[in-house]
């Protein structure tokens, strides 16, 4: 996946692409993912990183939604279990599955969650990951060792998937580019085009980083911008009304003997109602999430006091280690694009969490909502309008058979896995330059030889982007990351030949990303 040559592909102004898709998260790859599957020729423009926005900051699930099941959508439930089950097959190095227990206190809760799971186990078919089950509360306490004793009455063990979020949104864009996708990062739709019908026929394009302007043909035009939607549909239609409701989600990354064992903890309705999902990720313990209505999109989003000191009470009702904010290695934001309610309504419990696409009369699609898990599914139905655009029909879509790339059933030990079949090369990097086999920082088990790896073969163009989606490195342990900055930002200067400026330039923006990870 090389940045250059795709750029290169913008160069020629009287090709028309099939679909150009605007957003490089979960939803727009998704789209080029299924896109590709059906032959078409497919451009992908994302203004920033992949997943530089909400899809790096998931709670990194794979599941079909215990909550939404609660919530009698059945329909959202079991097509995310299926879509869970192929995510396991097609890229089964970034996507695992993970058993979930559920600590119980009182009989109701017992019938309910044993129930609901299994119409849960049910409902996944064949794609089921394990079978749910009671456990008593001494194998509660062995599998959560830290796991708060006082009327414990035993635990509800369930499966879903896990998996990386920011690697797997790179691992697809590899997958769609090696398919003959142009995919391109640091590229900003600025502007759409029209004909004198009003239909959109194409883009203007700032190159973010070469600080060059294209202009693109399309037959169908994709906004899958996420949180930024409106801001998309209103470069449509100014007096197009607002779609999107932006609700923060934060995590806090903590060590995970705050836990303990490798099983994650799942509260299904905390005192005051909501979710709390306590999940060992890369060697440490990822804890939320809130649900925090914010006006405005942004790509770095920060996390509230009130929200920080939510997650902490919460945890610590069901930790017997009280974890303090001096116990918080990271903290990460993530907007949800949820749809906005009617007039007067300002709920998210109310707002729906399934996807939607919607065709403007200008041509232009919009994919709004959804969740990782569904991001094939998603990019599915929307390259369906096709059709309806164009005229023409596409041809059926193969995307929930692709193999998504570095795909092995047997990745290797540790941080290596995340490459799957690609852990060999990274390997072989490092033995033509055995100075690359030092580690990035002490406490983590990154090499050099990965940041010459993510610039080469990853479209990594900013420190940011080793930092914090090559390498999780920035939301697993903030400090760490400010630690390595200065190492990692010599090394890629000498790969990509940048100067003293622009380590200069570049350690000053990521110092002011990162410390937003921190917390003071
Ligand atoms: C806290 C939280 C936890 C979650 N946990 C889970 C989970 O465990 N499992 C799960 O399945 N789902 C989860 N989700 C949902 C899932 O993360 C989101 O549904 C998904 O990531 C949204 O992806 P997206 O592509 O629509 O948006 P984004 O990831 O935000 O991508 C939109 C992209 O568009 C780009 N863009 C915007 N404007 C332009 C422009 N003019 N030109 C070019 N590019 C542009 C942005 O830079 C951005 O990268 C969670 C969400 C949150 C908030």
């Amino acid at each position: 996946m090389n940045r250059e040559e795709n750029l290169s592909q913008l160069k020629d102004e009287t090709k028309i692409w099939d679909i150009a898709i605007i957003g490089g998260g979960s939803s727009g790859l998704g789209v080029a993912l299924d896109a590709i599957s059906r032959g078409m020729s497919v451009l992908l423009l994302e203004k920033a990183d992949f997943a530089k926005g909400t899809s790096s900051r998931s709670t990194k699930l794979v599941h079909g939604g215990v909550r939404y099941l609660a919530q009698g959508d059945v329909m959202l439930v079991l097509e995310a279990l299926k879509e869970r089950g192929r995510l396991l097959k097609n890229a089964a190095h970034l996507a695992h599955d993970q058993p979930f227990i559920i600590p119980i206190y009182t009989w109701f809760d017992r019938i309910q969650y044993t129930v609901g799971l299994k119409i849960y186990d049910w409902m996944a078919g064949k794609l089921r990951i394990g079978k749910s089950k009671w456990i008593s509360k001494a194998a509660t306490i062995a599998r959560l060792p830290a796991i708060k004793q006082k009327g414990l009455m035993g635990g509800v063990v369930y499966y879903d998937g896990q998996f990386d979020d920011a690697r797997l949104a790179v691992a697809i864009a590899q997958t769609a580019d090696a398919a003959g996708a142009c995919i391109l990062n640091y590229t900003k739709v600025a502007d759409l085009i029209k004909n004198d019908s009003g239909k959109i026929t194409g883009l203007k394009v700032r190159d973010e980083i070469g600080k060059h302007n294209y202009t693109v043909n399309a037959k169908m035009v994709v906004n899958a911008t996420g949180v930024f939607a409106d801001k998309i549909l209103q470069m449509d239609n100014p007096e197009a009304p607002k779609m999107i409701q932006p609700s923060q989600g934060i995590h806090l990354v903590m060590d995970l003997d705050f836990l303990g064992g490798t099983d994650a903890l799942m509260i299904p309705k905390t005192r005051d109602g909501r979710v709390l999902f306590a999940v060992p990720w890369h060697g440490k313990l990822v804890v939320g999430t809130t649900d925090t209505l914010r006006e405005k999109p942004k790509l770095e989003p920060e996390a509230l006091k009130k929200e920080i000191d939510f997650v902490l009470e919460t945890a610590a009702g069901y930790l017997t280690k009280e974890p303090t904010r001096a116990d918080v290695k990271a903290v990460f934001a993530g907007l949800r694009p949820l749809a906005r309610p009617k007039e007067g309504s300002t709920k998210t419990k109310e707002i729906s969490r399934s996807h939607k696409v919607i065709l403007s009369q200008s041509g232009l699609v919009t994919l709004t909502g959804g969740k990782w898990t569904t991001f094939r599914k998603m990019g599915e139905d929307t390259v369906d309008y096709f059709e309806q655009v164009t005229g023409t029909k596409p041809n059926a879509s193969t995307s929930a058979d692709m193999k998504i790339q570095g795909n092995t059933t047997k990745p290797e030990k540790g941080h290596w896995g995340v490459y799957g079949t690609d852990a060999k090369a990274i390997h072989a990097l490092a033995e033509s330059h055995p100075e690359w086999k030092e580690k990035i920082h002490p406490d983590f088990p990154n090499i050099l030889a990965e940041v010459i790896w993510a610039i080469r073969n990853e479209m990594a163009v900013k420190l940011d982007d080793v930092l914090s989606r090559r390498i999780r490195m920035l939301i697993l342990d903030a400090q760490a990351a400010i630690d390595s900055a200065p190492k990692v930002v010599k090394l890629m200067a000498e790969e990509m030949g940048k100067d003293q400026a622009w380590i200069a330039a570049e350690l000053a923006d990521f110092q002011k990303t990162a410390e937003k990870y921190l917390i003071k």
